[in-house]
């Protein structure tokens, strides 16, 4: 792919892109009060007392979020600090009702660490992670709900949130597209966040500046709380053209936090950017530092999973998939667990090496079968034909019962009908004819009836077996054995 690049009068600029994810931590609890964090309640039903910030309350750090967040760091590559502090980040806001958010400034939870971006046709690029803090959601203020006041739902307030900061490391929205496609995977498959950006669970600031191939970073602007990976990338390319606009008319770039508006595809600017001294942090006095030893990292570790690139590379190595295929299959745990359970049940009925039935099976599983739920609407764990019946089908074309092209027949009948590919093959009849006598017999008539085309043949026109090809394979209803079709029919029509 060619560099992104932003044209201007005077000459080209590149994009340099950061961005700060806010992933809403799985966890039953809030970060510091037994209240319960299910999405979609009734408002204020899941509401402590410590989470309205009542005078005296004090909070309670649960484990479970800082198991969490040590775990995503490991899935991270990244370096776990076994000490950190929770600081009061002050501002008001009439959703914040403690006055301040706790947060995490100085020392952060987790270090530097890395995400590798999948750019398709087997590109990839390191982007850096400079760090993973835990906070405190704040709650949400609900201003359609009455013409004159704002209401405050404080079931959000109090959630543990994390903070993954990466480096200015990309440089066009496709990158930065594809480093949220690749965190929201990895946070999925550990279940650390369930990523889900529609319901707010997971949301982006993006970080936009640009420059001149060869200068220094550009002064940035924030695009706060982006809430869709589409509008992630719209709202970088209408940054960079405007920063772009106002340093060719000789102005400058003011450092402020914008907001993007879906409905114009256009960012506006909020306020000025806000400095860490702004807010005042210090240290939270009602809570102490978060320590842990060694033995606390190496449980989190081994809770892991396989993680995706690590799947990616054993697909590849082990079950002969093409990288494209392992890519779109590794992109989704569902995907996987799908294709495992598919690989292990053709290598039980064929006898065969999964190596031997890995790359045609992936073919298979992110073609016909993904096509199809595509098409339906549907997502992998909804699918009409099972991991199981998936294999019934590979397995009766490994074995000559049916060719490839009448599988495809049977599977879109197996995909209305949940019904099993050896029963509609017997139903309807659609089982391979491999019987030599009977192949010959209807090359015989098919030679037969058509003697021009024979002539002709004879005469020097090869391409002609084709057509006889296509003459057998429709007296037969595409039942024949292609293969044993183009072997019987030369020496027959050659005379
Ligand atoms: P803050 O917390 O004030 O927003 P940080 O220094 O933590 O500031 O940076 C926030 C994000 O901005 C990071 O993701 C970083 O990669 C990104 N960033 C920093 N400088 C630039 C720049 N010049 N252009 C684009 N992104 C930048
Ligand atoms: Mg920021």
């Amino acid at each position: 792919m060619s560099k992104f690049l932003i044209q201007g009068a005077t000459g080209d600029f590149e994009v340099v892109i950061g961005l700060e994810v806010h992933a809403q931590v799985i966890s039953n609890a809030k970060l510091f009060s037994g209240a319960a964090t299910e999405f979609g309640a009734e408002p204020n039903a899941q509401v402590s007392l410590v989470d309205a910030a009542m005078p005296g309350m004090l909070p309670t750090i649960n484990a479970e979020c800082i198991r969490q967040a040590v775990r995503t760091g490991l899935a991270l590559g990244a370096e776990i600090n076994k000490f950190s502090v929770f600081d009061r980040k002050n501002y008001f806001y009439a959703d914040l009702p403690q006055g301040y958010q706790i947060s995490q400034f100085k020392h952060p939870i987790v270090g530097e660490g890395t995400i590798t971006l999948d750019l398709g046709d087997g590109r990839s690029k390191d982007v850096g992670i400079e760090r993973i803090h835990l906070e405190q959601d704040a709650g949400k203020s609900m201003h359609d709900q009455h013409p004159q006041y704002t209401y405050v739902d404080l079931n959000r307030s109090g959630v543990a949130l994390m903070e993954i900061v990466s480096k200015p490391d990309m440089t066009s929205p496709e990158e930065a597209g594809a480093y949220l496609t690749k965190l929201r995977t990895i946070l999925r498959y550990i279940g650390s966040c369930d990523g889900n950006m529609e319901q707010g669970s997971m949301r982006a600031d993006v970080n936009v500046s640009v420059r001149r191939a060869g200068e220094p970073l550009g002064t940035r602007c924030e695009i706060k709380n982006v809430n869709s990976i589409r509008f992630v990338r719209q709202a970088i390319e209408y940054e960079a053209q405007r920063q772009v606009d106002i340093i060719e008319a000789g102005g400058k770039i003011d450092q402020e936090t914008r907001l993007f508006d879906p409905g114009k595809g256009e960012t506006r600017s909020m306020r000025s950017k806000e400095e860490a001294h702004d807010y005042r942090y210090f240290p939270d006095p009602d809570l102490l530092p978060i320590e842990f030893d060694e033995a606390f990292i190496d449980a989190a570790r081994d809770s892991l999973p396989e993680l995706p690139d690590e799947k990616k590379a054993r697909f590849i190595e082990d079950l002969g998939l093409p990288d494209y295929n392992a890519s779109v299959l590794v992109a989704e745990k569902e995907s996987c667990d799908y294709f495992e359970d598919l690989i292990a049940a053709l290598v039980k009925k064929t006898g065969k090496d999964a190596k031997a039935v890995g790359a045609k099976a992936s073919n298979w599983v992110t073609g016909d079968l993904f096509g199809a739920l595509n098409k339906a609407g549907k997502s992998v764990t909804e699918s009409p034909v099972s991991a199981e019946q998936g294999a019934d089908l590979l397995a009766l074309i490994e074995d000559g019962t049916i060719s490839g092209r009448i599988a495809k027949d049977v599977f879109e009948i197996m995909f209305d009908t949940s019904k099993d590919a050896g029963v509609i093959v017997e139903e309807k009849g659609l089982r391979q004819v491999s019987d030599t006598g009977e192949i010959e017999q209807i090359i015989d008539e098919v030679i037969a009836a058509n003697p021009a085309q024979l002539e002709q043949y004879r005469a020097g026109k090869d391409k002609l077996i084709g057509f006889f090809v296509g003459q057998v394979m429709k007296a037969t209803g595409g039942k024949a054995n292609p293969g044993m079709v183009n072997k019987l029919l030369k020496p027959k029509l050659d005379g």
